[in-house]
């Protein structure tokens, strides 16, 4: 994967025309200092979280202070940037021009910086290095600012360290499906409508590869960490693969999202520490086995986001590993769910039971993923 990567990474600095504006300073929210190509954006993750610039001292809502900076552009008003971040992240960059002095606003109006916020800090990232088509401009800072969704912010913005285990919660959730073949690569990783729109905001050219895994809502996590208080790693990399993506997917001509999708199945999200007190609900119907079902509901464990187990097999062997305090056992998703994509139950046979109980005693995630994935291998539904 590493050499995949480099590889690319050469090509991509010989194969796109690097008219990197500005150098080095600039948007470097996470770290990174601009760099050329999709290669810069990849070495600006991959440094993380080296912190370049100075912390944004008004992350949360203030009233009173008078010294905003904001685009000219009438449009966009509700766009404020602290004097700190204006110096720091803009005024190095060719998009200063674009900004200037704010009139004071009224002195009970509580705002906070901007540029603080995750998103906008990955559109920076994206005008100073995936911008070289020029399909962005810098219109793409407030506008990604004045992304609002129905359902809300991404439930884990707040989150303030990466030992917080993300919440679990009802909404609508998506996932990645290839446009071109129909597939649903990972049926168990989810993001939500908030993280899906920004992304569609940021790299247009993959905006077709996010589907909602149902229309109605379900319980389910984010797994992204768009944190405005800590740079997560862990998004920072699927992030990373994601700008991979866009990248394959111009010199293909279509969607491809194979960087992500082997990544995300090659690295196991970090365990953030575990969700107590999980409420047990007894099954509520039979094993698929390997027939793919859409009906019967599934656990999908975070880790190995291909590892689906139904009810029933859940209470036969993961619930009393569970109640033993296995580690393995307590990284499923707290409340089983259906897959309109459908599934097939990974624990029917003798095999892979055999297969989790020596994954559970051991603790040997690598394992279970890797047998999980030769089972599929044989499976006629997925790739
Ligand atoms: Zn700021
Ligand atoms: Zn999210
Ligand atoms: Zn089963």
């Amino acid at each position: 994967m590493r050499k995949f990567l480099q590889s690319l990474n050469q090509e991509l600095q010989g194969g796109f025309a690097p008219q990197q504006p500005g150098g080095g300073g600039g948007f470097g929210g996470f770290g990174g200092s601009g760099g050329s190509g999709i290669g810069g954006l990849i070495n600006s993750f991959i440094q993380q979280p080296q912190h370049s610039n100075v912390p944004c001292p008004r992350k949360v809502p203030h009233p009173g202070f008078p010294d905003w900076f904001g685009l000219t552009d009438p449009r966009f008003q509700y766009f404020n940037v602290c004097p700190t971040c204006y110096h720091s992240q803009i005024r190095p960059t060719p998009y200063a021009g674009a900004f200037a002095q704010k009139p004071p606003a009224p002195p009970h109006l509580a705002l906070r910086c901007d540029m603080s916020r995750f998103w906008v800090r990955m559109a920076g990232l994206v005008l100073m290095t995936m911008n070289q088509d020029r399909r962005h401009d810098v219109t793409l800072l407030p506008r990604v600012s004045g992304v609002t969704v129905q359902e809300g912010m991404c439930p884990n913005t707040h989150l303030d360290n990466e030992n917080v285990p993300p919440p679990s919660v009802s909404r609508v959730w998506y996932t990645i499906r290839d446009p071109n073949t129909g597939v649903i690569p990972l049926p168990g990783w989810t993001v939500c409508s908030h993280c899906v729109v920004n992304m569609q905001t940021l790299c247009p050219t993959i905006s077709n590869a996010w589907v909602p895994i149902s229309q109605t809502p379900g319980e389910g996590s984010c797994a992204f960490v768009p944190s405005d208080h800590f740079d997560d790693q862990y998004t920072s990399q699927q992030l990373q693969y994601a700008a991979t993506c866009v990248v394959a997917s111009a010199q293909a001509g279509r969607t491809d999202m194979s960087a992500l999708v082997n990544w995300l199945r090659d690295n196991t999200p970090p365990a953030r520490g575990s969700s107590s007190g999980r409420p047990w609900q007894a099954p509520s119907g039979p094993c698929p086995q390997n027939y793919p079902s859409s009906t019967l509901r599934c656990y999908v464990m975070r880790d190995v986001f291909d590892f689906m187990v139904c009810e029933k097999c859940f209470a036969e062997v993961i619930k009393p590993d569970l109640d033993r305090g296995l580690e393995l056992a307590r990284r499923f998703n707290t409340a089983p769910s259906t897959m309109p994509s459908g599934f097939t139950c990974q624990l029917y046979s003798a095999r892979m039971r055999q297969v989790w109980a020596h994954a559970a005693s051991t603790g040997d995630i690598a394992f279970l993923g890797q047998k999980v994935r030769m089972c599929e291998d044989w499976s006629y539904h997925r790739t």
